[in-house]
């Protein structure tokens, strides 16, 4: 039985378990035995043993947001975080609404994206790679533009790792008159956003980011005068969020086939979310994580994209060194020959990779993380890691 599973007993951080190599890439990410064990039994998607199991899920993760006049709820939907995004703004966005989209990345660019597949009209600020977007232009913007409706922002622009000021762009959207909704994949769990803190209307999420659950499906979490104003509205059968909606509440079920054993892996790593402190005690070991991994490498000489203010506790992205014998595509090999995945980075100006901070890690994973980058430039004959003076330009533009 799922309510079995030893949970208290799990092994260390630091045991590298079934001899994988630690995930450092934000999801699909290391998880816990735990949660793989799970995964070994079938259900039944329309037993009441299942039903029971996806009724405690969206009881646990609208616990989360702290919404305690029951003014939220929680619906999953089937598929990567890219299909639950779609689902969010197929269904919220009506069909004559507007919506401005704030972007600093590739998680920004592919929700504008989403919006010219869905025919719903829309405006950029576009900040670049990683600049945040600031109250003040969004002020301005809705000022300028009386016709736009809604506001998007991701949460974490997981493509750079800064964290963006959604509490301040809040405050804006709401103090226009305006709605807001989140993209907080690569957050919620870690982060907080709480709905007595942070207004926003709906915000998703998926399985296999700071919950540390296994890939396979999404949630969307809004309100519920959203979701009833969301019927009819979407213009897709299988991401309609109101119909999934109606039917969970109708039946206990999904309306197609959910991933049964992803599920039941989440449960698990719900209860294990719960039991390491919930959204603070998560996002305290994420911080650690980076607080340790960003010291050691700085002592390598690497330096980070973003100034410490903007460092989520996410991922971090590292300028390459500007060193001659520095190869990522070497260096990536070396690392997973020491147990370590890391990331290539997606910035378009400067040469850079990332090393995520989430899964199931600790600050010893991430000590020894420092010490095979060390280890790996070494054996590159690169004897500093120092970036190019291009890079450091660069980065001056986020002096503000
Ligand atoms: C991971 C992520 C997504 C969804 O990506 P998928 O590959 O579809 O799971 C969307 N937005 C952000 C910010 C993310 O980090």
């Amino acid at each position: 039985m799922l309510a079995g599973h030893p949970i208290a007993a799990e092994a260390p951080f630091d045991t590298p378990e079934l001899g994988e190599p630690y995930l450092l890439t934000p999801g699909p990410l290391t998880t816990s035995y735990a949660v793989k064990q799970a995964m070994l039994r079938d259900w039944g998607s329309w037993d009441g043993d299942f039903r029971a199991m996806t009724a405690e899920m969206r009881r646990r993760l609208l616990a989360l947001t702290g919404d305690k006049n029951d003014e939220f709820d929680c619906i999953p939907m089937q598929g990567s975080g890219t299909f639950a995004v779609e689902a969010m703004l197929g269904s919220f966005l009506p069909r004559d609404s507007k919506t401005l989209v704030l972007v600093n990345g590739a998680y920004g660019q592919r929700i504008a994206q989403t919006l010219n597949y869905l025919g719903r009209a829309h405006t950029v600020i576009d900040k670049g790679d990683y600049m945040p977007p600031r109250g003040t232009e969004v002020a301005a913007a809705l000022d300028a533009d009386p016709a736009i409706t809604h506001v998007i922002i991701v949460h974490c622009e997981t493509s750079s790792g800064i964290l963006n000021p959604v509490h301040e762009i809040s405050e804006t959207v709401y103090g226009k008159g305006r709605k807001l909704l989140i993209d907080s994949m690569s957050a919620f769990g870690a982060i907080s956003l709480d709905v007595n803190e942070i207004r926003y209307e709906a915000m998703v999420s998926s399985a296999n980011k700071c919950i540390e659950g296994v890939p396979g499906f999404g949630f969307i979490i809004a309100r519920k005068s959203e979701l009833e104003a969301a019927k009819g509205r979407s213009h897709s059968l299988s991401l309609d969020v109101h119909a999934q909606w109606a039917h969970l509440i109708k039946t206990g079920q999904w309306r197609y086939t959910p991933p049964t054993h992803v599920v039941a892996a989440f449960l698990v790593a719900l209860r294990q979310h719960e039991v390491e402190g919930g959204v603070a005690g998560r996002g305290a070991r994420y911080a650690n994580n980076r607080d340790v991994m960003v010291a050691g490498m700085r002592e390598l000489g690497f330096e980070t994209l973003l100034k410490d203010h903007w460092l989520s506790p996410i991922i971090v992205t590292f300028f390459n060194p500007a060193h001659p014998d520095f190869s990522f595509d070497r260096f990536y090999e070396l690392m997973k020959d020491k147990g370590f995945i890391i990331y290539p980075g997606k910035l378009t100006v400067v040469d850079s990779f990332r090393v995520g901070c989430i899964g199931r890690m600790d600050e010893h994973v991430m000590r020894r993380v420092v010490k095979a980058a060390g280890e790996s430039l070494r054996e590159m004959g690169v004897d500093t890691a120092a970036p190019p003076a291009a890079a450091i330009a660069e980065r001056a533009k986020l002096a503000a």
